[in-house]
């Protein structure tokens, strides 16, 4: 097994839709066993393809009852309302309250090919929330409210300008 280097906030990769995975066959599941590494490692509860880069309808998760993976998920049925500080391996380090439906129905397809059905409450209906999102190319930043938002926003332009400021006293240094 091997890890991928997650995306982060900026990667236009994160912003595309992915598809459908039509079989199921050696390389789709070496790609998720590699997935839950990495998850594993980062620590996180889920991770989505787009996020290592790979425009397939894939998800993994462990809410720590196990990993499991879903193809081709969608959600079918939701309902009520439950707020959670949500965080995402591609906006490292930043949480915040999100409202989103508690309930939620998700059908796809599991690493056999055999169709599933999955109710999920609270962190694990949150879980498969945030990853059809990733699915679709919808980061959290889209689920904050207007003045959460424009503060995120704030906190990740300062990032990327103190990261292209770190590049630049390397490309310096690297002159010698
Ligand atoms: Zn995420």
């Amino acid at each position: 097994m091997a890890t991928y280097p997650i995306r982060t906030y900026g990667d236009p990769v994160l912003r595309q839709v992915t598809t459908d995975v039509e079989n199921v066959d050696d390389s789709i599941v070496k790609l998720v066993e590699d997935m839950i590494e990495t998850m594993h490692e980062a620590p996180g509860v889920g991770l989505a393809a787009s996020q290592v880069g790979v425009q397939k309808r894939i998800f993994v998760y462990d809410i720590g009852d196990g990993p499991s993976a879903v193809l081709n998920g969608r959600i079918t049925e939701s309902s009520g309302e439950w707020t959670y500080e949500e965080g995402c391996l591609s906006v490292p380090g930043l949480y915040w309250p999100i409202t989103r439906p508690n309930h939620v129905l998700l059908e796809g397809i599991d690493l056999d090919g055999k169709e599933l059905k999955i109710e999920a409450s609270e962190l694990l209906g949150r879980v498969f929330q945030h990853e059809i999102d990733h699915l679709d190319g919808v980061l959290l930043i889209e689920r904050l409210d207007p003045s959460q938002r424009k503060e995120a926003l704030k906190i990740l332009r300062s990032q990327s300008l103190s990261a292209d400021e770190q590049r630049a006293k390397h490309k310096l240094l690297g002159r010698g």
